[in-house]
């Protein structure tokens, strides 16, 4: 896929932007200041594999316990600000590695001047997040005073001297969302940040979010992604790695493939495949090889799927045929099965 060429802006130790691997974020979810419980969520945000985390800097208490966090984790950490211009000094203080800040609520031209000698006088990187429920003033549809307001105030921030900076457009809409971003993308170089803001119902978000970050993604637009989901921290991880595997940007682990089944097929395939992604689900591939793993429930589709992929099985009555590198490798019982796929794959996934 070829990605859009934007510059590099460190954030810690991940390097975004200009074809590095697009980074996964997330947000914590308890205030900032109950420092405790902060330290518990970076835990198992770092754990699921989240690359950046966000959290939200409401007043000083906040500001201030981000120096501790920030001694807590190896996680690049970036402070939410909004309204308040001192709260993102106090963070830039603290050691983030990036802040967010919203144009639709700090828009005076002093503050904006003293935050970004702050930022650059600290290296700390700056993301310009444009959001459709907090738009600067302006004229224009939506996805119109999205762009012009973030055009704007990159120029304003690059007049005070900042480069390192991300920029993200979100609206509440997936056709807005992929328009804005499509648009900003051929006007700057910026590293793009995608997500959609207010996503609804965790399902109705997640099918929302890879819409409109599919879409971009696969247009080679975005550089890093948030998922922004009314659930855990932890599933918005799980959702954006979902989404980069869908949209071909990052592998994470093996593959399956399998059929939704219908009136052919004759053996519990649901189970099978179910067990088989909850035994694969920790497997290491660091150093392996990821593996494209086909189940069908018959030999309608079964042989073709099996044996263009890496390791296979087409079933028949209480039996399937195995395929290993598109080649039939002989019949397994259907209660045996997970375990020869389980086999295979470890002796495939290891050889590299
Ligand atoms: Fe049905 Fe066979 Fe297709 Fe699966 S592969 S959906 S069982 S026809």
């Amino acid at each position: 896929m070829s990605r859009r060429k934007t510059r590099v802006v460190k954030i810690g130790s991940i390097a975004v932007g200009g074809g590095n691997p697009v980074a996964i974020q997330s947000m914590t979810k308890v205030k900032t200041s109950a420092v405790a419980k902060v330290a518990a969520q970076l835990r198992l945000l770092e754990k699921e594999g989240c690359e950046i985390v966000r959290l939200s800097v409401k007043d000083n208490e906040d500001a201030v316990a981000l120096r501790r966090i920030k001694k807590m984790t190896g996680l690049p950490l970036v402070a939410d600000i909004h309204f308040d211009w001192r709260l993102a000094l106090a963070a830039i203080d603290s050691g983030v590695d990036k802040i967010r800040i919203n144009p639709g609520n700090i828009s005076d031209r002093k503050k904006l001047a003293e935050i970004a000698a702050a930022a650059v006088a600290r290296g700390t990187a700056v993301r310009l997040g444009i959001n459709s429920g907090s738009l600067p003033e302006g004229r224009g549809d939506t996805v119109s005073r999205m762009v012009k307001g973030a055009l704007k105030y990159l120029r304003i921030l690059e007049d005070y001297g900042l480069s390192r900076m991300v920029v993200s457009l979100k609206a509440s809409s997936a056709r807005e969302t992929v328009d804005a971003y499509s648009r900003i993308s051929g006007l700057c170089d910026y590293p793009l940040h995608l997500g959609v803001t207010a996503t609804g119902l965790p399902e109705h978000g997640l099918v929302k979010s890879s819409v409109a970050i599919g879409a971009l993604l696969l247009r080679g637009i975005g550089d890093t992604i948030r998922v922004s989901l009314t659930d855990t921290p932890q599933q918005e991880v799980r959702a954006a790695k979902l989404i980069l595997e869908a949209a071909g940007a990052r592998t994470f682990g093996h593959e399956v493939i399998s059929c939704p089944t219908c009136g052919r097929c004759e053996v519990n395939l649901a189970k099978i495949v179910k067990d088989l992604g909850r035994a694969i689900a920790g497997m290491p591939v660091t150093g392996g090889r990821h593996l494209k793993v086909a189940v069908m429930g018959c030999v309608v589709n079964g042989p073709g799927e099996a044996r263009s992929a890496d390791i296979g099985i087409a079933f028949g009555r209480n039996e399937g045929l195995i395929f290993k590198s598109g080649v039939p490798a002989g019949k397994v019982k259907y209660e045996n099965c997970l375990a020869v796929l389980l086999s295979e794959i470890g002796k495939m996934g290891r050889a590299g």
